[in-house]
């Protein structure tokens, strides 16, 4: 991966290559861009490694230009946004989407393409408003752009974000994480919610989290995305035996599942 050389304090190149790094924010808690500042004692190494040209959250003066990597998170939720989104595309060699927002749209897309929107704004914002940039429903990154790689969670991983970047610098393709959280939670040896009839949406939502609800009683609720390979009309059938109606179903995975829900539950609806 190509890059600007590292420097010392005095100037001097030590002759190797940083590929330069952006980090964007869009619509969102901004609760990805905090996870990168708390990987704390590696957080000095991702600078090391990496020649930081823009991170909104920890520098109030970005260098906009050329780069190999940009990791954007937030949904696309304003016209401006869109902009841009697309501006940071033409400049990166790498995008990645982080987070639920980015990934999927976050819970600012639970209504996604439902033909709701105009009318939800109307309700919260009336006739009359003027916006100083043309919102948009709130949407992932993909719908507008290409993405290279996705880090799902809310917020993600320190351990995936790490991983990803750390194959990216060595020119290696950073793989998806390929289990359900029901993985997880076997590894953690909870007792499975579902044996006691309680929701849980873990067979059917990508892992990743360590199974965090489950291990302290709570059932998933799909933070991080759908999961591909997941059996969502068996797993429908099952919840509704336990008494769910099945609109109540569908409207607890549109939480999270954003727009990427949609093509799982077009059947099911
Ligand atoms: S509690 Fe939820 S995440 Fe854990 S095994 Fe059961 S269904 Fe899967
Ligand atoms: S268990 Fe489910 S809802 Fe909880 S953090 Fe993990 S993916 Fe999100």
């Amino acid at each position: 991966m190509s890059g600007t050389k590292t420097t010392t304090s005095g100037g001097e190149s030590k002759g190797r290559e940083r590929p330069r790094l952006g980090i964007y924010g869009l619509t969102g808690c901004a609760g990805d861009q905090l996870l990168l500042i708390h990987t704390e004692d590696h957080l000095l190494d991702i600078f090391e490694a990496f020649d930081v040209r823009s991170f909104v959250m920890a520098s109030s003066n970005p260098v906009e230009e050329e780069l190999d990597v940009a990791i954007v998170e937030g949904s696309v939720s304003t016209e401006e946004q869109r902009e841009h989104l697309l501006e940071i595309r033409k400049r990166a060699k790498i995008l990645v989407a982080a987070g639920n927002c980015a990934t999927a749209g976050g819970v600012q897309a639970m209504y996604a393409k439902d033909g709701s929107f105009a009318e939800r704004m109307r309700r919260v914002y009336g006739d009359d408003v003027k916006f100083v940039t043309e919102p948009i429903e709130g949407s992932p990154l993909d719908e507008f752009v290409t993405v290279d790689y996705y880090l799902p969670g809310c917020p993600i991983s320190q351990s995936q974000v790490l991983a990803l970047l750390s194959r990216l610098l060595h020119g290696e393709q950073p793989e998806p994480y390929p289990h359900p959280v029901c993985h997880e939670c076997k590894l953690r040896e909870n007792r499975c919610l579902l044996l006691d009839k309680k929701f849980c949406l873990g067979p059917v939502t990508l892992g990743g989290c360590g199974a965090a609800c489950p291990s302290n009683g709570v059932g998933c609720t799909g933070c991080w995305g759908p999961n591909p390979d997941g059996n969502f009309e068996e797993h429908f059938k099952l919840l509704q035996s336990f008494g769910m109606s099945k609109d109540e179903i569908i409207r607890r995975v549109r939480n999270y599942g954003g727009h990427k829900i949609l093509q799982y539950i077009k059947d099911l609806e």
